[in-house]
């Protein structure tokens, strides 16, 4: 099995306390050419020194960006910064957040059409996904849910964490991730076995002790419903 990467499009980074290093992440975007969405999950990236250099990188390379949870305190400096970048294509913040005005105003001052500004006001989870933590170990149900387990988001959105690690999806429940994609680029990163190997075990079936879906709600739902998933097969479409 091999992954080529030219299909893989957009990724996740999660930042939900600390921010990337520019240099870990410039060496990432230059080692993985056919990447044209990133969306960066959590508060932290806000707090990188080189903020607005990652916005500039981006833009230089066409690559859309989405920030998935703005935190309150972003000076107006870099909200002026990220409206006037125009390759942000969406941020969500919270509802009431002074962001928001903020942004919006900034947006009509430069007539800019993006980013698009959603305010979250949902507080509750709302599904069984959103209510999984990593030490949790409660049933996965699958019965409602089938098209949209995190397993498939191994390659459509690939999930990496703030300092490179390769986490796959969201639901890893591993801390020790052996592959670092900021290091290796996309398409190697991909092509390591211990990836390889959660595709492998979601297509078969059959558990690898090695593998961080040995250890997932998920997969035990999977062998529990008897089925297996065929991630590869789908992406292809
Ligand atoms: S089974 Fe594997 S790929 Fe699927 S959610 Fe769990 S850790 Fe992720």
């Amino acid at each position: 099995m091999y992954i080529n990467s030219e299909k893989i499009t957009q990724i996740v980074i999660r930042t939900l306390d600390k921010p990337v290093s520019y240099d870990l992440f410039e060496n990432f975007i230059r080692k993985s050419p056919f990447i044209r969405q990133i969306a960066f999950i959590g508060k932290g990236i806000f707090d990188s020194p080189d903020f607005t250099k990652i916005l500039d990188l981006c833009r230089l390379k066409s690559i859309a960006l989405i920030f998935g949870e703005m935190a309150r305190n972003v000076p107006i400096e870099i909200v002026d910064a990220m409206v006037r970048a125009g390759n942000i294509i969406a941020v969500n913040i919270h509802d009431g957040d002074p962001n928001i005005n903020n942004m919006i105003e900034l947006k009509n001052k430069y007539q800019m059409p993006v980013p698009e500004v959603n305010a979250i006001i949902q507080t509750e989870p709302r599904t069984p996904q959103d209510s999984l933590s990593e030490s949790s170990y409660a049933f996965y149900n699958l019965a409602d849910d089938k098209n949209n387990i995190p397993c498939w988001n191994l390659l459509y959105e690939p999930m990496i964490e703030f300092n490179g690690s390769l986490l796959g999806c969201w639901a890893n429940p591993d801390k020790k991730h052996p592959i670092n994609a900021f290091e290796l680029g996309m398409e190697s990163a991909l092509n390591k076995s211990p990836f390889i190997n959660m595709i492998k075990m979601l297509k078969s079936g059959k558990i690898n002790t090695k593998c961080p879906c040995a250890r997932c709600p998920v997969f035990a739902s999977l062998v529990w419903d008897n089925s297996t998933i065929d991630i590869y097969t789908r992406t292809q479409k």
